[in-house]
């Protein structure tokens, strides 16, 4: 059985939680916190960086820092996931999806222009599968119209865009350490703070709205109640968890990589037949194998080869119903332009089992089973 996930041990968890758990620091921003917090400043070069509960909580603070209010409007893409979006439909925003780019399955840069309006506030740019949106082109959108742009980034943890970290580039990036991200505390993020304005107010609100930091920097006297907020601060035991990963980073990255690559060449006479189609990594993207998807003829061709893949005991994952066609896409959201690839290119897309335990074994056999269910459907 090849599973289509599996999140890795990398040796040292179990000793780090240990620690945590008999320093007797187990709520939030402890040492281990600290550790992850100054790994990922000094990996991102950010201005500030606050380790949250999930990358759903990084972007609901991203839309409380934006002060985002009822009729203010929201631009992204619609092949994403639901938190992209709910984080800034709970403070009343309306989502304005456009249309992504066939090769890279992100937001087509050429479309937001025509999206915009007297309410848009925020572009978020969504980097799928670590593989960065056009940054230079959104920034320059973005100064032009004064809108803030908050990079969903959950993908992108140790990607870059022309030598920069994902997340480092907009006012604010959102990081996933979610189970099923390269790195991982189980459930947890992280918020990057890149506008000089946002980094107090980002403290007071994943602090409960209160000056707790100050308080404890002997910058305030009285610790008390002075902005909205809530409990964004993940526990120390599950920032020693995420410690444990960090520490390994490159290997992990390299391994992801390399499986990344591996897929890619043992399948490309696959493309070059056109019967499937391979992601494309631009030039100046530098993605972090955060996972490897083909695209069939269509949905048909898809669902028949995800069957036949389980029935082969191999596990394999279809993308993103488009948020614009969900029940609550449609209530809160609408889609800007023609959909001539979101729809379609999410039908047809694959994502093939990577993990960093992923044996090489169990890669040729992922990519035999590809072949003979070819070989079935094309006669190749
Ligand atoms: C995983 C993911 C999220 C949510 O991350 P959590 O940490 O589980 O909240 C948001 N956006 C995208 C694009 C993701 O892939």
């Amino acid at each position: 059985m090849i599973p289509f996930n599996k999140s890795p041990l990398l040796g040292k968890e179990l000793d780090y939680m240990h620690e945590a758990i008999t320093a007797n620091h187990i709520s939030g921003d402890g040492p281990f916190t600290k550790a992850c917090t100054d790994w990922l400043i000094d990996q991102t070069k950010a201005t500030k960086v606050l380790l949250t509960t999930s990358c759903t909580h990084a972007l609901e603070m991203a839309a409380n820092l934006c002060k985002i209010k009822p009729g203010d409007e929201v631009i992204m893409p619609s092949f994403t996931y639901v938190s992209t979006a709910n984080a800034f439909v709970l403070r009343g925003a309306k989502i304005v999806f456009v249309d992504i780019r066939p090769d890279t399955m992100n937001m087509d840069e050429n479309l937001i222009e025509a999206a915009i309006t007297e309410k848009t506030k925020i572009i978020v740019p969504v980097h799928y599968a670590g593989v960065s949106c056009d940054m230079d082109k959104i920034m320059a959108i973005a100064r032009q119209y004064n809108l803030f742009v908050v990079e969903d980034s959950a993908q992108g943890v140790m990607a870059k865009y022309k030598g920069k970290a994902l997340g480092s580039i907009g006012d604010l990036g959102c990081y996933s350490f979610h189970e099923s991200k390269n790195y991982s505390m189980g459930e947890g993020g992280a918020i990057l703070i890149n506008h000089k304005n946002f980094g107090e107010r980002a403290e007071i609100i994943r602090n409960n709205g209160t000056n707790r930091n100050d308080f404890l920097r002997g910058k305030a006297d009285k610790y008390t109640w002075v902005d909205e907020g809530s409990s964004y601060l993940p526990s120390d035991i599950n920032a020693a968890y995420l410690l444990a990963q960090l520490d390994e980073a490159q290997k992990i990255n390299q391994r992801r990589r390399n499986l990344w690559c591996q897929y890619g060449e043992l399948l490309k006479p696959l493309a070059d037949e056109k019967i499937i189609e391979l992601p494309y990594v631009p030039d100046e993207c530098e993605h972090n194998g955060h996972l490897f998807y083909i695209k069939l003829k269509d949905m048909i061709e898809r669902d028949q080869l995800i069957h036949y893949l389980k029935e082969n005991e191999i596990f394999s994952v279809f993308h993103y119903i488009p948020l614009h066609s969900s029940p609550a896409g449609l209530r809160f959201g609408r889609f800007n332009g023609k959909d001539r690839y979101t729809t379609r290119e999410s039908e047809r897309l694959l994502r093939l089992p990577l993990f960093y335990d992923l044996s090489e074994d169990e890669l040729m056999a992922v990519v035999e089973k590809i072949y003979e269910f070819s070989v079935k459907s094309h006669g190749i």
